[in-house]
């Protein structure tokens, strides 16, 4: 099948260059290959599995669903209700009252290229500044305002008007960074920047960012960076996009990853795990001062799949019934117990997390430079021994993990133990 993909797929595959397996059926944490092998899957569909594959409760409400109406574009259904009202009742309440809901097509990338729109519309400017390290998706729009350059750079590509600033990041700077800001300088430099006529730069219509840049390398923002931006962009009324695709939904301990920041977005772009077993959605929430939109201004085909409506309520409903988030928050600890471990390792230069969102930063001890060649073998000795990795960051020198949510404690224990031993082998 690798072969077969190899002769007939485009070359911008990713997953199975590093990963060489084809599957056939996955279960909860665990995926299968077709030589019957059974792995940890902690990549997880990239975070978009956060109940894991096929959840049963999940499977028959999208077979109910599925004998009822799968696609009715954008007209009101009631399934399409519960799952708008559900998404809502997951915002913090000052927010819930005041935030609409746009429905996107399939991807997350369609949910960034939405809150761009929405946000120019709204304040009638072009302009927008973005954050180094930031990953927003593959389209012309998401790809302009990511600030990993590798898939920028053979298009060409920018947008007019993006402007790219250090992002004021907890813990150390991520390995090969050129810029050393700390939390506060980073801040003042989006201050200056927006402030000073000098800067070039004019009023941008929106600024974007993640809580923890996930593809960037699990690098998590300080919190007096992430407050200083929102003071700032609330002084000059800049609409603040939070892009919680990957952080969203529970990945990081609160359904929201700003939540645990004490503040409150204009835009929050939502996708990857909004149906918990990856029947494809997204959608952004926003203030309804921003409503400017004129019918029809952000439309596409595929903005009714029903079967990720009623995937949807029901991942909510489970995550309360279960408690998923406290599972996240002691799953959480658990991991940076076990990964503590490897603190001594000179080769591991950073590990962090935020719930289930896990990172370990590979860099040499001499230079302090990202070491690429160490994480693919990390990765690989991973997998041979059972478990799927990512990796990520600058040279793509971070192994990052992303369970399913509702991964139990055993799990853990045998997921953490493997790469614990695998990353010690590798670098001794
Ligand atoms: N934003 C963030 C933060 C992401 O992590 C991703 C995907 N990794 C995207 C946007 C793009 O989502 P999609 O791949 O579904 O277009």
């Amino acid at each position: 099948l690798l072969a077969r993909q190899e002769q007939w797929e485009s070359r911008a595959r990713t997953y199975p260059r590093h990963l060489p397996i084809a599957l056939t059926e996955g279960s909860g944490s665990f995926v299968r290959d077709v030589d019957g092998n059974v792995f940890i899957d902690f990549l997880a569909g990239a975070g978009v599995l956060s109940l894991g594959h096929n959840h049963p409760e999940i499977v028959r409400s999208v077979i109910r669903q599925l004998s009822a109406l799968t696609h009715a574009l954008d007209f009101p259904t009631p399934i399409k209700d519960a799952f708008t009202q559900a998404q809502l009742s997951m915002l913090p309440p000052r927010l819930r009252t005041r935030m609409k809901v746009h429905f996107c097509g399939p991807t997350g990338a369609n949910a960034v290229e939405a809150a761009l729109k929405l946000c120019k519309t709204a304040t009638g400017r072009g302009g927008v500044i973005a954050f180094r390290g930031g990953f927003h998706g593959s389209t012309h729009g998401a790809m302009a305002v990511s600030g990993l350059v590798a898939q920028k750079t053979p298009v060409h590509d920018g947008m007019p008007g993006v402007h790219f600033l250090p992002y004021g990041s907890l813990g150390p700077y991520p390995a090969g960074a050129a810029s050393r800001l700390g939390p506060q300088a980073c801040a003042d430099q989006l201050e200056q920047t927006l402030t000073d006529s000098l800067s070039g730069v004019p009023l941008p219509a929106a600024v974007i960012l993640e809580v923890v840049q996930g593809e960037g390398g699990v690098v998590i923002a300080h919190p007096d960076f992430l407050r200083r931006v929102r003071e700032i962009t609330h002084a000059l009324c800049i609409p603040l996009i939070v892009d919680e695709v990957q952080t969203g939904c529970g990945r990081t301990g609160t359904w929201f990853a700003f939540e645990q920041y004490g503040i409150e977005p204009d835009v929050i772009v939502l996708s990857k795990a909004l149906t918990g077993i990856g029947i494809p959605v997204s959608l952004i929430l926003y203030d309804a001062a921003l409503d400017t939109w004129a019918p029809g201004a952000h439309i596409g085909t595929f903005r009714g799949n029903q079967l990720a409506f009623a995937a949807g309520v029901e991942t909510i409903r489970i995550f309360r019934r279960d408690d998923v988030l406290g599972n996240v928050r002691r799953r959480s600890e658990q991991i940076a117990n076990a990964l503590g471990e490897l603190d001594a390792d000179p080769w591991v230069r950073d590990v962090r997390g935020r719930g289930l969102m896990w990172g370990i930063e590979l860099a040499c001890p001499d230079d302090g430079l990202p070491a690429p060649r160490l994480a693919a073998a990390v990765q690989k000795q991973a997998l041979r021994r059972g478990l799927i990795v990512e990796r990520g960051g600058r040279e793509d020198a971070v192994i990052r993990i992303l369970p399913p949510l509702n991964v139990t404690a055993d799990v853990i224990d045998s997921a953490t133990s493997i790469l614990v031993d695998v990353v010690q082998a590798c670098t001794s």
